[in-house]
């Protein structure tokens, strides 16, 4: 089976981790977790970078450290990875789901400020209330999906205008730039990329939050860092365990040093997938906005076809002739803990997500495998 995305380990990986541990120093505190923080606040073009577990755990943190309270609602994308619901939910908060543009599949912009005008109303002491559910809307939480970056420049207007502030899940777009910008330079409070397993580049797992403002750079650290204050055993508020260890951040330095070569070879994946293609009348491509260079951490397909059984068939005969083609994220608001959560109208993401194939698309990728997955999938529309 040619799997859909493996890491790609044939860099310095092997070296580093043997040098964690000769010098024993494997857990939370190290010379790795600095280096990595630094590549990473450089490549993303942010002036602080604090490194943690995972990216899961740098949304939530970073949420708490943006002022979400228990109780508020925090406007996110219904069409994203779990995590960025579940670290609203982690602050006892509840996310207000948007639909999404189909042009970048992030957060539809026309749609956020139509209802931050019409479904929104501010409080005596300045507090912006969802008016139905009388709750505090405290956060955009804007998704880069697929390393697509979203309509910041939109996205950033609004929360001006609205006094919220922005927390970026761009867990898979390290290495992109949004209107010749960096990801992480685009006037978010905290911006996070995940280094999962599955990402462009990983550190067996692991997240960091990017910021330009020193002083959330510190709350943050504090926050992931059990909040302690002194060398001794004092701790001035409620704290998490969630700083990146040296062993995971010796694995992240090694991918770092590769960041550029991984994200122009996912870029000609998606170059190859969408030319080969181009002539299908039943599929069409993933999305690629103008005003960004994405970082098309996965591939695939989008196939015209809306009949569920048509598109499960489909999966499953890619898979009989050994290519690991798979369905993408399933929203938000058809998650079991979210169905209460309030949500606009979900058109787009509705008729889109069942339609989605991802593809194989690993930076290892030979020219023969790709050839393979070009020819299975067009047997199979030229099939149908
Ligand atoms: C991978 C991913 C995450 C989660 O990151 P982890 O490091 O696995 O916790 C969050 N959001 C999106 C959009 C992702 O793709």
């Amino acid at each position: 089976m040619i799997p859909l995305a493996v890491p790609n380990l044939a860099g310095r990986e092997a070296e580093y981790l043997q040098e964690c541990i000769t010098s024993t120093f494997v857990s939370t505190v190290g010379p790795f977790v600095t280096r990595f923080e630094e590549m990473v606040a450089a490549a993303s073009g942010a002036k602080y970078a604090v490194a943690t577990s995972a990216g899961t755990t740098a949304l939530h943190a970073a949420l708490l450290s943006a002022g979400v309270g228990r109780d508020d609602l925090v406007i996110a994308p219904s069409f994203t990875f779990i995590a960025s619901v579940a670290a609203i939910a982690h602050c006892g908060a509840l996310p207000w789901l948007f639909d999404v543009s189909p042009e970048n599949w992030s957060i539809d912009v026309t749609l956020l400020a139509s209802k931050l005008e019409k479904e929104t109303h501010r409080r005596v002491d300045g507090a912006l209330l969802h008016t139905e559910t009388g709750r505090r809307v405290s956060a955009i939480l804007p998704v880069f999906t697929l390393g697509i970056p979203a309509q910041m420049d939109e996205i950033n207007e609004l929360a001006k205008a609205y006094y919220l502030p922005v927390v970026v899940d761009a867990a898979a777009a390290l290495g992109t730039t949004y209107k010749d910008r960096p990801s992480g330079s685009l006037s978010a409070e905290f911006t996070m990329f995940s280094f999962n397993g599955n990402k462009t580049v990983t550190a067996g797992g692991g997240g960091i939050i990017v910021t330009d403002d020193p002083e959330k750079a510190r709350l943050f650290r504090h926050v992931t860092t059990t909040a302690r204050v002194g060398a001794d055993y004092d701790h001035d508020m409620v704290g998490y365990n969630y700083r990146m260890t040296n062993l995971q951040a010796a694995v992240g330095c090694a991918q770092m040093e590769n960041l550029g070569r991984f994200v122009e070879l996912k870029r000609n994946i998606a170059r190859n997938y969408r030319e080969a293609f181009s002539d299908l009348a039943g599929i069409a491509p993933f999305p690629d906005p103008e005003y960004a260079r994405s970082g098309y951490w996965f591939s695939g397909i989008v196939v015209n076809n809306r009949d569920p059984r048509q598109l499960t068939d489909i999966r499953v005969r890619l898979r009989e002739a050994g290519i690991d083609a798979r369905p993408f994220w399933k929203p938000a608001h058809l998650q079991a803990p979210y169905v209460g959560a309030p949500r606009t109208e979900m058109t787009v993401c509705d008729n889109l997500w069942q339609r989605i194939v991802t593809l194989p698309c690993s930076t290892g990728l030979t020219v023969a495998d790709q050839d393979f997955v070009v020819d299975k999938v067009r047997r199979q529309f030229a099939n149908n």
